[in-house]
């Protein structure tokens, strides 16, 4: 699929209309499709937003939830990632700085010391700011759910978020059941340094169920 056939997708049209039609969507915002992403996510600074273009088949309210998320991410300027990252950076300056003293200078000692340090501080920094990172992604549910409720009058926005992150999960798992990137180190180091503090699904979903639905 060439570039200009993906931009014509549905996430895309459905992109567009709120953005310059119903203005949900800030007129700034730029939609990049990332196949292989098997997911939908934004550049807060740049208010960019990708997302993989298999999400089109997606009926039209899980989409427009997707990026009504994302957008709750850029208007509330979620930059915990970034900070937690900058954070984790002077960590690996130590790190790095350890590795130069024992190439050039052979101090062993101090070199040890500084790369510990550096590891301690670095899964220290990105540890603490992850709990910052739950609370975005239930704020930035909440974002999409109050618009979805008010402009769109979506009785259950609960329902639409429940079947949206079903979907994603179906398209990061494989049929056997075991994550796609497992084994992949990266990812490994990701899941454990924040995924405990990602919410769950069932936490997703009791959050929007209890302020937004109507009963
Ligand atoms: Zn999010």
């Amino acid at each position: 699929m060439s570039q200009n056939e993906l931009l014509q997708n549905r996430v895309a049209e459905i992109f567009y209309e709120l953005r310059d039609e119903t203005k949900l969507i800030g007129y700034d915002r730029v939609l990049f499709p990332k196949p292989g992403l098997k997911n939908i996510a934004s550049h807060v600074f740049e208010k960019k937003i990708f997302y993989d273009p298999v999400i089109s088949t997606w009926p039209a309210d899980e989409i427009i939830f997707c990026l009504l998320h994302e957008e709750g991410h850029i208007v509330k300027g979620h930059d915990g990632r970034f900070l937690t990252f900058l954070l984790a950076i002077i960590g690996i300056m130590f790190i790095a700085v350890g590795i130069i003293i024992v190439l050039f200078f052979s101090v062993l000692n101090l070199s040890l010391l500084l790369i510990s340090w550096g590891i301690f501080s670095s899964i220290f920094c990105i540890r603490l700011s992850s709990k910052p990172l739950e609370m975005d992604e239930f704020a930035s549910d909440e974002y999409a759910a109050e618009i979805m409720k008010q402009k769109m009058k979506i009785l259950k926005p609960s329902a639409i978020i429940s079947n949206a992150l079903r979907r994603l999960h179906e398209l990061n798992v494989t049929s056997d059941g075991s994550k796609n990137q497992q084994g992949n180190f990266l990812h490994l180091l990701k899941v454990s340094l924040f995924e405990d503090y990602y919410p769950t699904d069932q936490q997703r979903i009791a959050n929007i169920q209890y302020q937004f639905d109507t009963q």
